[in-house]
């Protein structure tokens, strides 16, 4: 049999649902940003894991620490014991990212996935205010369990729950009002107590927007979301689940904000190698939960310890920075020089550091760009709630040369799309 035949997975009755169709071929081999599939094409990687891949596949140094780490018989799964392995972890990200930053907090680890992280900073959100309703953003993603899905402003994903979810109140993000206007909404609707409107328990927030369209937030509009929760005793978590880790161009995508979140919420790059680690950071006073209110089995995962604790080593030296701010600079000029050379795009760059779009409102254009760079040998996402933007999510880790070679390809693939 041919193993590049995608028809394989259809004929496999139970599993026809278990693969994406918008990117057709069998890919078995990736090293830095680039992959390959069965036949041997080669792809750059725009994607990256949705922000997993921060520091590319198969990073050298990560792998090399695993690979000792197994051959001399690390633990794998350790549920809630200590292991060297996490406390390796929970020291170097104290000293490498913590201190650093003057923030003093609690790192938990609430389950293995984004949506992990965010289910427990809503729980303890509750448990620490006693109050229920949580304030999100339109067009935020959160995750596809109930919490976390109940916060997402996306009704096409929450019609996967079947009905009505409860106990999340949907505000207007930045970029959907003009101004400041979101903020004094968002203030009069707090103020309005004699409609029987309850404060809410937290605000959940992306800096930028991933699933959401690439719709970034202004830093001192994050700064006014920081100060009007502090009014009202609301507990402010910043989702940095695909904004974190460098992606905006600091390790937190809040920083140059000048906050302090009370909850952040870590996963994707967190674990440096693609392996899955989820972090929730609460301030000390919010440490509320007795043992045992909130475990479960793969909690931390020994192999992302170590290849996390290692991936920190990029973050010890400001060169690594640098580059972020100089790479995605070219991002930014290549987008800009686009949308001045193609005015059929009606393009709008959106974005920050190494997430970046552009926005399209002509109805499938970004979806046919991303499809015709595809077949061009680049991997690249669509978001937005009409898939209007196409993304450029390369791993931090990219050269100048790969870059230059997107940039080629994304051309092309818009010339062929709009000739
Ligand atoms: N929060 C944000 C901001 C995300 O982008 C995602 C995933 N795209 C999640 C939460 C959920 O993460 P996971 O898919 O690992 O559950």
């Amino acid at each position: 049999r041919n193993m590049t035949d995608l028809t394989i997975f259809d004929e496999m009755e139970s599993s026809v649902r278990s693969y994406v169709r918008s990117f057709p071929a069998v890919f078995t081999k990736a090293s830095g940003y680039k992959l390959w599939d069965t036949e041997g094409k080669e792809y750059l990687d725009f994607f990256a894991g949705a922000g997993a891949l921060n520091y590319g596949h198969n990073e050298p140094r990560m792998k090399k620490k695993l690979i000792d780490y197994i051959q001399n018989d690390g633990i794998t799964h350790s549920l809630d014991k200590a292991t060297e392995a996490k406390a390796d972890f929970l020291k170097r990200f104290n000293d490498v990212i913590l201190k650093p930053r003057d923030m003093e907090y609690k790192v938990m680890f609430p389950g293995p996935t984004g949506t992990n992280t965010v289910e427990s900073a809503l729980k303890i959100a509750r448990k620490v205010t006693g109050r229920t309703d949580v304030i999100s953003f339109t067009r935020g993603f959160h995750g596809m369990t109930i919490g976390s899905l109940a916060v997402s402003g996306n009704s096409a994903k929450r019609k996967g729950a079947g009905v009505p979810l409860t106990n999340s109140v949907t505000m207007p993000f930045d970029n959907f009002m003009d101004e400041n206007e979101s903020l004094d909404y968002l203030e009069r609707f707090l103020e309005d107590n004699g409609s029987g409107v309850a404060i809410p328990a937290a605000m959940i927030l992306e800096t930028v927007q991933g699933e959401g369209g690439i719709n970034t937030a202004r830093f001192e509009w994050i700064k006014r979301i920081e100060e009007i929760c502090e009014n009202w005793g609301i507990l402010l978590i910043i989702d940095d689940v695909q904004a974190g880790v460098g992606r905006t161009g600091t390790f937190f995508s809040f920083e140059k904000a000048g906050i302090k979140p009370d909850i952040i919420c870590l996963s994707k790059s967190i674990g440096g190698y693609g392996l899955p680690l989820a972090l929730t950071l609460i301030k000390p006073e919010h440490d509320q939960w007795s043992p045992g209110e909130h475990n479960g089995t793969f909690r931390g995962n020994n192999h992302a310890f170590v290849t996390a604790t290692e991936s920190l080593t990029y973050w010890e030296d400001s060169a690594f920075e640098e580059s972020i701010k100089e790479k995605s600079g070219k991002i930014t000029a290549f987008l800009n020089s686009l949308v001045r050379r193609f005015p059929d795009l009606q393009g709008e760059v959106r974005g920050r550091g190494f997430m970046q779009g552009i926005a399209s409102p002509v109805e499938g254009l970004s979806s046919k760009i991303a499809e015709e760079a595809f077949n061009r040998g680049l991997i690249m996402e669509t978001s937005g709630g009409n898939d209007e933007v196409f993304k450029l999510f390369p791993p931090l880790i990219i050269d100048d040369q790969g870059l230059e070679e997107g940039f080629g390809i994304i051309e092309e693939s818009i010339k062929s799309v709009l000739a």
